[in-house]
């Protein structure tokens, strides 16, 4: 009989734990099998490189699978890496909007136009057109479509602005020893940009990327380097000056508005990391008044003054970092990544 009477078997991928398997040097691995240890080199990713140089260390599972067609066999390994959190010598509060990143560094606050949700909505806008114009030319599953669309995130991925916001704000903390004081997001409703669009999908999208997508980004790059991360809630923090602890008054939908106690402007992103830096300070997460926010603002109590109104000041955070802002310019506008000094 010429009949195979077994299964084949196409596609296999299995766990190994612990016991089955041990590296031998950084090319090799040893596996368990039926027929005791056998030895395989293999040929590593550059990624895997990257992550050996850098400290991390393989943990004890790793993913084979058979690739039959090819005649080779992948290896999925996990890499593990402990990280302490650093005791914070100071903070650097952020506060995320739909179209700028503020950041408030040793007194000085940065804003970064960052027109997240204008990218997302080009990529979304890119991807139904690709789609429309292939489903139509070649049918719903066409290979060349999904090719394409493929690239497309890959781009965009590259491009990402969350993660550069993101490795730029943790490495200056980082650089610091500073934490980093986020706003708890919640489940506030998101932003008016987002209220507008009708389409539920791309609002969500928007959303996940504008706000607490650039939040998972930094949580993600501030755990690789230890830097710990407080959430302080976000109740008054651009209503409330950080110096009267009076309301501001904001009309017409200006994001610039008035203390009404001392009669001063605030930019309302500025108010808003000003009041997340001293809530984190005061660590209570309250309003009530208190003394750390004279302390702190004292010498310059004007915050966008009559003389000062809009006063931007060059960026004093080192030059390697200057440029690294200034590359950003593929999603930022360069001329607009300026601090705001207060
Ligand atoms: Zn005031």
């Amino acid at each position: 009989m010429a009949r195979r009477e077994y299964p084949t078997i196409r596609k296999i991928s299995i766990w190994l734990d612990d016991h089955l398997w041990k590296p031998n040097g950084y090319t090799a691995l040893r596996i368990a099998t039926h027929k005791g240890w056998v030895t395989i080199d293999y040929e590593p990713h550059k990624q895997y490189w990257r992550y050996v140089n850098r400290g991390w260390r393989l943990a004890g599972e790793a993913k084979i699978k058979l690739d039959k067609r090819n005649r080779r066999i992948k290896i999925y390994f996990t890499f593990v890496k402990d990280v302490e959190n650093y005791e914070p010598r100071g903070y650097i509060s952020v506060d995320v909007n739909e179209n700028n990143v503020s950041i408030l560094v040793d007194g000085v606050a940065y804003i970064f136009e960052t027109n997240i949700s204008k990218t997302v909505l080009g990529y979304y806008y890119r991807r139904k057109r690709i789609q429309e114009k292939y489903d139509k030319k070649y049918g719903v599953r066409s290979r060349i479509k999904r090719k394409i669309i493929r690239k497309l995130r890959e781009r965009s991925k590259k491009n990402d602005v969350r993660w550069k916001i993101a490795n730029l704000i943790v490495r200056v903390a980082y650089e610091r020893g500073y934490g980093i004081v986020l706003e708890k997001l919640g489940k506030r409703v998101a932003n008016n940009m987002v209220k507008r669009i009708g389409d539920k999908q791309l609002r969500h999208r928007i959303y996940q990327a504008s706000l607490r997508g650039v939040q998972k980004a930094i949580a993600e790059k501030a755990r690789e380097h230890g830097s710990p991360i407080t959430y302080q809630p976000p109740k008054g923090t651009s209503t409330t000056c950080p110096i009267h602890h009076a309301k501001i008054i904001y009309r017409n939908g200006s994001r610039i508005g008035r203390c009404s106690m001392g009669g001063e402007l605030w930019h309302r992103d500025i108010a808003s990391i000003w009041n997340l830096y001293l809530k984190t300070l005061r660590g209570d997460g309250g309003s009530a008044p208190s003394l750390s926010g004279y302390k702190i603002l004292d010498g310059s109590p004007v915050p966008l003054g009559s003389t000062a109104t809009h006063e931007f000041t060059a960026l004093t955070l080192g030059k390697g970092l200057w440029t690294r802002w200034n590359s950003l310019d593929a999603d930022i506008n360069p001329y607009k990544i300026m601090g705001m000094s207060i």
